[in-house]
């Protein structure tokens, strides 16, 4: 249930849009590596594959040349426990009123067990929350032959965190909840003068990857429909007013650095980030140092503001997959030599400040610190570009039970000595907000523990599928 997905739509009349969403797809592989999927319409029928397995292992030459047509959605997703669920791939469809329709999702609803209810979904026949929310829409099809008019009458009942791309065979649309939780941005293929077609995205360099040029964000609360007159907003009569609240953690860690969100470019962020951490927990060393990948432009920053000299004391393996989805310690501890291995003559008999994004369960860090040690290091001082991560998340960033939290039971001092550093320090909430320098407002929840939302009140029982169907095809009738 817990995913940090990528979504993509694009509608380019004219265009065969397969392969763009496949390049699309593949620029937001990092949101979700468990399972692709897309579904293509050219006009009067929508295809829909997806599959478990990363983007280029679902979709091959073969497959994108009979996917036929001008528009299309796509979706990868990640999912916390590893568990193969061929059933939670998307996008999620219903061949329903006049031409049936495909969704992708983003972030993770909060009520999704009162939803179900409202459908008569039963515990166990649940498989996802974007499932329930195909249902719903389905359900509204009886008093409405449009996709637009269903949604108006669902999204004001549907809470927690959704950026949602969804199609028939004639439109693309893309909503944002009242929050903006998750990201989803709007791009144009074309100059403004003439354009050739629009583009809806997680993060801004899947519109680059196509040749789309960015236009805006989806405002939080906005529902956009794509057709032939271009992207128009349609108001939803959401239940109450909210104030923005992008996630900070897409700041820290998820996003790509080379997205743009409120304005800002994430790599200057991170790189702010570390400036500041240098500031605020300085430490005499010789060298400072980022863990692969996402700690380094974080340790740039330190690097600069500090003074102290830059290296890379460790090389990551480009081939391997993240470490964080193992199934248990041992894996985890595992994965992570296998992913990072330290380079001994920058680091043997220096003092280092070892700079990352985040401590989880503290399995990365171990690791690193024992290579780093055992490399000839004769002092570590740990730096995290993020504060310490202590509240589960429940809008769509994948968090082990509170109980693996390693700040959420532990001190500061504890976590030194479990780790084994020499000294240690989280950036605080204040100065990863002055980091970023956005107007716009975040959900911090996972550091602060102020939820924007109410909590789920039970955890939905979901129907697992673990085999892969025999027929992994769906074609949609048209009109
Ligand atoms: P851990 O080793 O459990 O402390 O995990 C921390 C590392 O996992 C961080 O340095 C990040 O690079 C990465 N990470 C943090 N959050 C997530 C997440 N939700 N999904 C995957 N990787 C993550």
């Amino acid at each position: 249930m817990k995913e940090a997905c990528g979504v993509f739509g694009i509608y380019a009349p004219g265009r065969k849009v397969a392969n763009l969403t496949f390049d699309g797809l593949f620029a937001l592989q990092h949101r979700g590596q468990e399972s692709a999927g897309m579904a293509v319409s050219d006009g009067n029928t929508v295809t829909v594959v997806r599959d478990m397995g990363l983007v280029a292992t679902v979709f091959d030459e073969r497959t994108l040349s009979g996917l036929q047509g001008h528009l299309a959605i796509g979706h990868t997703r990640y999912s916390t426990h590893g568990a193969s669920d061929w059933d939670g791939a998307q996008p999620v469809y219903r061949p329903v009123g006049r031409a049936g329709f495909a969704l992708g999702h983003n972030g993770n609803l909060t009520n999704t067990t009162e939803l179900a209810e409202k459908v008569g979904m039963f515990p166990g026949s649940i498989v996802s929350d974007s499932d329930v929310v195909a249902e719903l829409l389905a359900h509204a099809f009886p008093e409405t032959e449009e996709l637009s008019a269903a949604l108006q009458a669902v999204l004001p009942i549907v809470e927690g965190a959704f950026s949602f791309v969804l199609m028939n065979t004639q439109k693309l649309f893309g909503v944002r909840d009242p929050y903006g939780f998750r990201p989803l941005c709007l791009g144009r293929l074309g100059p403004a003068d003439a354009p050739e077609g629009w583009v809806l995205a997680s993060e801004s360099p899947a519109l680059s990857v196509i040749g789309a040029s960015f236009v805006r964000e989806i405002a939080p609360g906005e529902l956009v429909v794509i057709d032939e007159e271009g992207p128009r907003s349609v108001s939803i009569p959401w239940l109450k007013e909210v104030g923005p609240r992008l996630c900070i953690f897409e700041f820290a860690y998820i996003a790509r650095p080379d997205s743009k969100l409120y304005g800002r470019e994430v790599h200057a962020t991170r790189c702010r980030m570390g400036e500041l951490l240098a500031a605020q927990a300085p430490a005499e060393a010789d060298l400072v140092m980022g863990v692969p990948e996402s700690g380094v432009p974080a340790a740039e920053g330190f690097a600069r503001a500090s003074g102290i000299p830059y290296g890379q004391g460790l090389v990551k393996n480009r081939y391997i997959g993240r470490s964080f989805i193992a199934p248990d310690q041992q894996a985890r501890g595992d994965a992570v030599r296998r992913k990072l291995n330290p380079l001994p003559e920058t680091v043997n008999g220096k003092r280092l400040v070892v700079v990352d994004d985040s401590i989880v369960r503290g399995t990365t860090q171990r690791s690193v610190v024992r290579m780093l040690r055992e490399a000839g290091a004769t002092e570590v001082h740990l730096r995290i570009s993020s504060p310490p991560w202590r509240w589960p998340c429940f809008y769509g960033i994948d968090t082990p039970s509170t109980d693996e939290l390693l700040a959420a039971n532990h001190t500061i001092e504890e976590i030194t000595e479990i780790l084994g550093v020499d000294s240690l320090a989280y950036i605080s909430v204040e100065n990863l907000k002055a980091a970023i320098g956005a107007d716009g407002g975040f959900c911090d929840a996972c550091f602060t523990g102020d939820y924007p939302t109410a909590l789920p009140t039970s955890t939905p029982v979901l129907f697992r599928v673990r085999e892969k169907p025999v027929a992994y095809q769906a074609v949609l009738p048209g009109v």
